[in-house]
């Protein structure tokens, strides 16, 4: 699909900054190493600026300032605020006040910016070659309150070119000379804005387009344990859009979150405080519920199969039961939530077990289906 594009309003600065630097990684940072190679320290200094901007966009700008899913000290705050600067993705304060409209309007073409159904590349990078300066910021109220923040927006262009080009050739200078110091700038500081900026772009188009969506189908965001790896567990998308608040977007204890444990970490060492959790009963109950819907579609097409086939029919009668068992552990489950009832580990077990149950059943018909295939 190839989306209407705004040819009328493109923003040349951010659009040329895309473009040289795309190619000075991809061509000028190879000939650099054919000519000088690459030691231990240029490779160490790319991963520690790589983690550094990358998490400082997760666990700063998107978790912290959009979402504000915990509380930061101020140490936190101007790390995040310097390196996450550094990644050039605009301001904080821009880039959050984006990102809200993602989350209100996600999947509508005109009020999300970086709306999926634009197409891939619109989400991926295309909507930043038009964005237009002033942004409207009617929905970052809260951080403009921050003087950190609001210092970070008016710097940000400066604190960028300082701390993620020009430092990382100084710090090479002062490790092996000139050459040292040209490797710093191109592999710790250009290559490796390119990479995080590609990273972060993930998210808003292979997010929305690869893995499965197990607490809610009616949005494009997906849960993804190969997108979590590049994005510092942002690929849980699917339960991020569900559950915006929650400091975790891989909540189960082995998604790959990188993003999380450092929230976590930061806790114990007191630098971050108030971490919010969607308690578990809501996570389960927002799971049964989108397998209710699948169920519910399944069974609304299972009078259109056309073969006889006695397997399939018992395993559609097996569905049927299973799925009349599901609708009242949701409905039991929604009400012990709404009346506010302690609930124990054990009846949490078995509402979660009545969800897996149908879900391998679904699997199992599905499998059995070669007519509808
Ligand atoms: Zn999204
Ligand atoms: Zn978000």
């Amino acid at each position: 699909m190839i989306p209407k594009l705004p040819l009328d309003r493109i923003n040349w600065l951010s659009s040329v900054f895309l473009i040289v630097t795309f190619f000075t990684a991809v061509i000028g940072t190879p000939i650099y190493i054919y000519h000088f190679g690459i030691d231990f320290f240029q490779v160490a200094l790319f991963f520690v600026y790589f983690i550094g901007t990358g998490m400082s966009i997760t666990l700063g700008y998107h978790r912290l300032f959009a979402h504000k899913a915990f509380k930061a000290g101020k140490t936190v705050k101007l790390t995040t605020l310097l390196l996450g600067a550094s990644a050039f993705e605009d301001s904080a304060l821009d880039w959050a006040s984006d990102h809200r409209q993602h989350h209100k309007h996600v999947d509508h073409d005109e009020d999300d910016p970086y709306s999926i159904s634009r197409g891939f590349f619109w989400a991926h990078m295309g909507w930043i070659f038009f964005k237009l300066y002033p942004r409207p910021l009617a929905n970052v109220g809260d951080l403009k309150k921050d003087p950190l923040v609001m210092w970070q927006h008016a710097h940000h262009q400066r604190i960028a070119v300082l701390v993620g080009l020009v430092l990382p050739a100084v710090i090479g200078y002062l490790y092996g000379g000139w050459v040292s110091a040209l490797g710093g700038f191109l592999i710790a500081g250009v290559t490796r804005v390119v990479c995080v900026q590609h990273c972060t772009f993930l998210i808003n188009s292979l997010c929305h387009t690869l893995g499965n969506r197990p607490y809610d189908s009616r949005t494009s965001a997906r849960d993804s344990w190969l997108m979590a790896i590049p994005t510092f567990g942002e690929g849980y998308h699917n339960y991020h859009h569900s559950f915006q608040h929650d400091y975790r977007n891989g909540v189960k204890p082995w998604q790959w979150d990188p993003t999380k444990w450092a929230i976590w970490t930061l806790s114990k060492l007191g630098l971050v405080t108030d971490l919010r959790r969607v308690p578990e009963e809501k996570i389960v109950l927002a799971e049964l519920r989108e397998m209710k819907m699948r169920v519910e579609a399944q069974i609304a097409t299972g009078n259109t199969w056309k073969i006889h086939c006695p397997t399939r029919e018992e395993a559609y009668e097996t569905l049927l039961e299973l799925s009349q068992q599901l609708s009242d552990s949701y409905v039991e489950l929604e009400k012990a939530i709404s009346d506010r009832i302690k609930i124990s580990g054990d009846m949490l077990q078995r509402w979660k077990q009545a969800g897996a149950e149908v879900g391998e059943q679904l699997t199992l018909l599905r499998s059995l289906q070669p007519a509808l295939a």
